[in-house]
């Protein structure tokens, strides 16, 4: 549990806010998330940054937009300065509503449609970072048919292993991301030679919820191998985005203080452009989504029901697997935290939802002193929890509140049942 997050007289509170009554003034299921637990974690990259900012090294932090996408958030974090990491044309129009600056948007993504080049073209975003042959040549052709120039990264998949969740490891050989290490210099060849692209940087992404930066810098020192060999082809870049990764503690995990992290990086690409490139100004990118958003958020759910099924106790809540994928889809743990402490003595209980599938589960095997009608708190459910979340069973998304201090905003509202079935119709 961090900081925003304590009991007080046994309530959970959020930044010195009540969650039993912020569930009680909004309902269940509800998102609820902390501005300053939020703000606080977009710095630890920021700050870091700033410090090894000089007329040679700059950066640009940019927040990925899919771990959590709600046009408040956004706006904040645009606030604070970041970039935006996207992966389709939606989520660069959520970028553009919450009136933050196109120009710092890096495009990432295996199938952008020609639709999505051209709506990125037009609001002249920083790079697409490229995932194929075929996706440059796309994405040459649009900008031709616009009279524009495309500024090209090119994600290589550097093939080390993050030692993460399967699912969630995207940087190894056998994965759909990326271009193949060996096969990138010829890409940046042919790139070089179309009229309509800007060749200016190099990506990766190797993973999620990584503990340790380990991989991540050995990724590092394989693209600026490659980055040297391209300079030996003429080729200049100008930025190097090492993507996202960093994990949270969900329950006991010790992850890499992003402070450390950043600093062993700057530190290797600041050794390595004083003695290879002196001349040249090299910027870092960044893609954090889940060390920025995770913890600064909580999924709250009543319990409806307490149930025993031979000798195994279920408690039922109004939240469930479309509100809260990722156990259902990663077995992903999350802490769970009666919002207000009762005394007695403990039983062990899957936390259940209401949907018709065995996956819809939030939690297993817990002791917790509950009751129907209590509160609970799904903890670190800030990324990849609201994102994820959908409507299956006809049942409408979880509302979303912020607080900031000492107030609680309302930043997205429950859907009513009508706007469920709102865009459907039947057969004349
Ligand atoms: C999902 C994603 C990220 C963010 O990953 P986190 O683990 O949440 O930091 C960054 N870059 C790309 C390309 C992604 O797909």
């Amino acid at each position: 549990m961090t900081q925003h997050f304590s009991y007080q007289d046994d309530t959970l509170n959020i930044d010195g806010i009540s969650l039993k009554e912020l569930a009680i003034e909004y309902g269940t299921p509800l998102y609820v998330y902390s501005k300053k637990a939020l703000v606080e974690n977009f710095r630890q990259y920021a700050d870091t940054c700033k410090r090894f900012e000089s007329d040679k090294i700059h950066s640009l932090v940019c927040y990925s937009v899919k771990s959590n996408s709600n046009l408040a958030i956004l706006n904040i974090l645009g606030q604070e300065g970041a970039g935006f990491d996207i992966v389709s044309g939606g989520e660069l129009q959520r970028v553009i509503a919450a009136g933050c600056d196109p120009r710092k948007v890096i495009f990432s993504g295996v199938g952008k449609t020609a639709n999505e080049i051209g709506l990125a073209l037009k609001h002249d975003i920083h790079c697409f970072n490229i995932e194929s042959f075929a996706e440059l040549h796309r994405i040459n052709q649009v900008a031709q048919e616009m009279g524009k120039q495309a500024r090209v990264s090119f994600r290589v998949n550097p093939n080390v292993d993050p030692k993460t969740h399967p699912y969630i490891s995207t940087g190894l050989k056998e994965n759909k991301f990326g271009i193949p290490y060996e096969e990138a210099l010829a890409c940046y060849k042919a790139a070089a030679s179309m009229t309509n692209i800007d060749v200016t940087g190099i990506d990766c992404h190797i993973g999620s919820q990584l503990l340790d930066d380990a991989p991540l810098l050995e990724a590092l020192d394989k693209l600026l191998h490659l980055v040297d060999q391209l300079s030996e082809e003429g080729i200049t870049l100008k930025h190097i985005d090492i993507g996202g990764g960093i994990g949270i503690t969900y329950d006991d995990e010790k992850p890499v203080a992003i402070s450390d992290y950043l600093t062993r990086l700057f530190t290797r690409v600041e050794n390595w452009r004083k003695q290879k490139h002196p001349d040249q100004s090299i910027g870092l990118m960044f893609e954090p989504g889940r060390s920025i958003s995770g913890n600064a958020g909580l999924l709250l759910t009543q319990v409806q029901y307490l149930k025993t099924n031979s000798d195994k106790n279920f408690a039922i809540v109004d939240a469930a697997m479309n509100d809260l994928m990722r156990p259902s889809l990663y077995e992903a743990w999350h802490k769970v935290l009666p919002v207000s402490n009762r005394k007695g003595e403990a039983t062990s209980y899957d936390i259940v939802g209401p949907v018709c599938e065995s996956g819809d589960w939030l939690a297993k095997q817990r002791e917790l002193v509950i009751q129907a009608d209590d509160i609970l708190a799904i903890m670190s459910a800030g990324a990849y929890g609201m994102a994820m979340a959908s409507n299956y069973n006809t049942r409408g998304r979880a509302a979303e509140v912020l607080v900031d201090n000492g107030n609680a905003y309302l930043i997205r509202r429950r859907e009513t049942p009508e706007e469920l079935f709102a865009l459907e119709s039947v057969l004349p």
